[in-house]
């Protein structure tokens, strides 16, 4: 995984990066979804889609699921 990679404050459903979170802020609101991201968990989605898209890269077989949620941008009605 890039060390680099802003696990915490990266969107983990659309991938939009907030600028710069002091690390008081444990929770934040993203510009694109608009979903209200727990930082912790944010960070915890966002790692697991990193180790998938490297167990795709090497050509191993990854859960169908994804383990992402696709909350909060559903338009069909109840
Ligand atoms: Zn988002």
């Amino acid at each position: 995984m890039d060390p680099w990679f802003a696990s915490s404050k990266t969107c983990h459903i659309y991938q939009h990066k907030m600028d710069a979170m002091t690390p008081d802020i444990r929770s934040w609101v993203c510009l694109t979804c608009p979903t209200h991201h727990n930082r912790d968990i944010n960070a915890a989605l966002n790692i697991q889609h990193q180790g998938m898209i490297k167990l795709k890269a090497e050509g191993l077989p990854v859960p169908a699921h994804g383990g992402l949620r696709k909350s909060g941008r559903s338009s069909v009605a109840a």
